[in-house]
């Protein structure tokens, strides 16, 4: 069965022609290593950050950043604190590397309270937007949290920032304990390409250099730095793209809310909703036989929910019109 893939978060637009085009023409000089510094990638990078070339670190997708900032500033004796329920790298990473969680619940209503942040005095992980559930703090609000940990590093994952998070990059310039990562592969049609970024004061970008050059110096391969620096160029194109998702994100949380769906207030490029009349288990399932993969967790507190990637319009009236489908035949609707 060929699926419609709501599942990964990935996005549903290819990448830019130009984008294609510069990756082939470096498949040419695959037989030379990359360059391990990325240095036009990160000269680009840099003016689209509005950093310096020295406040950047390239990785083989944002995965790999997290990895280094966890094996560059964690340990046995710095636990690591985040939510309940965030991205589930977190915790197999920290298990992996045997760093202590500190694991703090979101609100009742799923959203961060900054409060549980303050003055913790202990290394710091928040997806904003948050993963799964799509809700975003304001860059104030991450900036109290960041001021009051002044000994730790908090780290703020900005994967799905370009669909209206807002972001802290600015803040790197005024505080040497933050770290941003970012990624190409949600908002920029690049995630089988493995690119992502991070972004902090040049003695941190420091630190985590000593730990790439220590685990894997050509992280980023030569066809990938092509094709991130030629994105960077064709900015405009990925950039309506978000527009378009996040219109299609909105339209469809309405129409779930007509039918009956809890919505959570999302500014990412993924919905999280429940329904009163089916469990998250049965519609993902009921989903999956008619050929449209969500993602459902089988955790508490989330369990009744499904993850649902925003693609094209074509593709959520498809997700939209099997959903009614299925509460139809179950005589959830009339
Ligand atoms: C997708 C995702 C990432 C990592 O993506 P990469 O493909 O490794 O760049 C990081 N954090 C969150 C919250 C994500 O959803």
């Amino acid at each position: 069965m060929q699926y419609v893939k709501l599942n990964t978060n990935e996005s549903p637009f290819p990448p830019s022609p130009a984008v294609i085009r510069a990756a082939e023409a470096e498949a040419e000089r695959l037989n030379l290593y990359c360059d391990p510094e990325c240095t036009e990638l990160r000269q680009r990078a840099a003016a689209l950050f509005g950093v310096g070339p020295e406040n950047l670190l390239p990785v083989n997708g944002s995965d790999e950043i997290l990895y280094f900032a966890f094996l560059a500033f964690c340990d046995e004796n710095m636990p690591l604190a985040f939510p309940d329920i965030s991205y589930g790298f977190y915790p197999v990473y920290a298990d992996f590397l045997h760093i202590p969680s500190v694991i703090i619940p979101l609100r009742e209503d799923f959203s961060i309270d900054p409060a549980d942040y303050i003055g913790l005095h202990k290394n710091i992980i928040i997806a904003n937007p948050n993963a799964p559930t799509g809700i975003s703090l304001s860059a104030a609000q991450v900036e109290e949290i960041v001021r009051s940990n002044p000994d730790n590093v908090v780290i703020i994952d900005e994967a799905y920032v370009d669909f209206g998070g807002e972001s802290c990059v600015p803040l790197i310039h005024r505080y040497d304990n933050l770290l941003v990562t970012q990624t190409f592969s949600k908002s920029r049609s690049l995630a089988g390409g493995r690119l992502g970024f991070g972004i902090a004061c040049e003695a941190l970008i420091r630190d985590l250099n000593a730990v790439k050059y220590s685990v894997n110096p050509y992280n980023v391969n030569r066809m990938t730095q092509a094709a991130g620096a030629a994105a960077i160029d064709d900015n405009a194109y990925y950039m309506e793209n978000c527009v378009t998702i996040a219109k299609n994100r909105d339209d469809t949380a309405e129409a779930l809310r007509s039918m009956g769906f809890r919505v959570l207030p999302s500014c990412s490029n993924f919905l999280f909703a429940e329904s009163p009349d089916i469990t998250g288990e049965d519609l993902y399932l009921s989903l999956k036989k008619r050929g449209v993969l969500v993602r459902h967790f089988r955790k508490e507190r989330i369990e009744n929910f499904v993850r649902i990637t925003v693609g094209t319009r074509e593709q959520m009236d498809l997700l939209l019109k099997n959903i009614r489908a299925i509460l139809h035949e179950r005589g959830d609707i009339k």
